[in-house]
């Protein structure tokens, strides 16, 4: 059976970049009808925060990214690293150390004086034969694995092929602190171990750590799951994604407006096809999905092709849903519609002129409220004098008028334009930039119906005046 983890550390948001690899790392699960784990990995105890881990669960589950187990925290494991820790140093396959701070450091210089990568001597490493010295008093050791000494390990990444590694290119990594707490790489081995993980997917900037990873996963005899190195994402600059892009948080994209599915969809996309289809539902994501064919190189972030996704995914959603989803923008500008119905058919009328629900409130804000300013070319192009007179009849049809519907506002319009012998939009243009404020509008029945009968003809009373 696949299992999956997505392992975030919480010293900060949800990146776009880790909800990428949340993604691929669930759907990979999915596609195989594995389980999924979510795993907090939050040992640096300086840099984590509850306020992060709460921004992460609450991202994950925006977009939709369930756990079939967890979330686990390794903070609340140490007991089971330091039980690994002895066995490991009961076996022979860890060991203590005792270097000081300033021997490890002395070794780093003396390897960089010979242009060599540094590395640990070896000093406290057993071997058939060799003499160690006697533990110094009072000095707390670390922890050191030993790693094989000669050979390579290989790491068959999914996406990036085979990888080999020297082995006397890896230090005896320090695998436990002076303290006894255990190190990053290690508690990471011990949980993919108990956790069952068959698929590693995670970001490619881990790629260094998977070969010693290996390496202690072998010694605690343990399987080798698979890894799925994912490439990063860059910016449209090219550079690595950052604040300077935009939004890099995916609650920052919630609140910006979009849509989970269009996030996800657009996240899928990025360093992952199918032909040229770019709209893909969950259920085809899942079927089509699997870690192997995503892009080994680095992807770049588009807004431009996010936003237009999230306008498909707008024109599609119930409208009911985005009514709902509406209300905190629009109060954001003020607006607090009493009357569901009518904000359904307001988000009918409008959402095909909105890539963003931010943008979706400001569209039809003029249904709600008077605006302060005509848009500065409509006043221009169709308030001047020669619309008076059109202006002044169709509002006398329209107070007329014995039911408002927008029907009926359609036949007033249309008789206004016949009785002066104009075209319709001689006649719906003037009438639009009054109510509206702007050129651009739904059909003008439909946006005269929803802004009312009062307000429509204060709105014609405030352009003629
Ligand atoms: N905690 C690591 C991170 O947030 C991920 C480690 C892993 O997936 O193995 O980058």
């Amino acid at each position: 059976m696949v299992k999956t983890r997505f392992a975030p550390s919480p010293t900060g948001f949800l990146h776009i970049g880790g909800a990428r690899t949340a993604l691929f790392s669930w759907l990979h699960a999915r596609h195989h009808g594995g389980r999924t784990v979510l795993r907090i990995e939050d040992t640096d105890l300086e840099r984590s925060t509850p306020e992060a881990v709460q921004a992460i669960l609450d991202s994950l589950d925006w977009l939709g990214l369930d756990h079939d187990e967890g979330p686990y925290y390794q903070t609340r494991r140490f007991d089971r690293y330091r039980e690994v820790i002895a066995q490991m140093l009961a076996a022979g396959t860890a060991y203590h150390c005792y270097c000081s701070k300033e021997e490890v450091e002395q070794m780093r210089e003396a390897a960089l004086a010979r242009k060599e990568k540094p590395r640990y001597d070896g000093r406290w490493r057993p071997a058939p034969g060799k003499a160690l010295p006697p533990p110094p008093p009072g000095v707390a050791p670390v922890v050191r694995f030993r790693n094989p000494a000669e050979g390579v390990t290989v790491v068959d990444d999914l996406i990036h092929g085979r990888i080999e590694f020297d082995n006397r290119e890896l230090d005896d990594l320090v695998i436990a602190r002076p303290d006894g707490t255990p190190t990053y790489n290690f508690c990471v081995v011990v949980d993919d171990m108990d956790m069952g993980i068959t698929h590693v997917v995670r970001g490619d900037d881990h790629i260094n750590n998977t070969p010693r990873q290996i390496n202690i996963l072998a010694a605690l005899g343990a399987a080798i799951p698979r890894y799925a190195h994912v490439p990063m994402i860059l910016g449209d600059d090219g550079l690595k994604l950052s604040k300077r892009h935009g939004a890099v948080s995916v609650t920052q994209y919630r609140d910006e407006g979009y849509l989970p599915e269009a996030v996800v969809n657009y996240l899928v996309r990025l360093g992952w096809s199918h032909g040229d289809q770019e709209l893909f539902s969950r259920e085809e994501m899942i079927r089509l999905f699997d870690a192997s064919d995503v892009n080994k190189a680095a992807s770049a972030f588009n807004t431009g092709k996010l936003r237009w996704l999230n306008q498909q995914y707008l024109m599609q959603a119930d409208p009911l849903r985005l009514a709902t989803l509406l209300r905190p923008h629009l109060a954001a500008i003020g607006i607090e519609p009493e009357d569901t119905e009518h904000l359904v058919e307001v988000v009918k009328a409008h959402v095909a002129r909105a890539q963003t629900l931010v943008e979706l409130a400001e569209v039809a804000a003029y249904v709600y409220r008077e605006f302060d300013h005509y848009e500065a070319k409509s006043a221009k192009d169709h308030l001047k004098a020669a619309a008076s007179a059109p202006l002044r009849h169709v509002r006398d049809a329209l107070a007329a008028l014995p039911e408002w519907s927008a029907a009926a506002i359609h036949a007033a319009v249309e008789a206004s334009a016949a009785a002066l012998d104009l075209k319709l939009g001689k006649v719906a243009q003037p009438l639009r930039v009054a109510v509206c404020g702007r050129a651009a509008s739904p059909g003008i029945d439909v946006t005269l119906w929803l802004v009312g009968r009062q307000p429509v003809l204060q709105r014609i009373d405030r352009a003629l005046a």
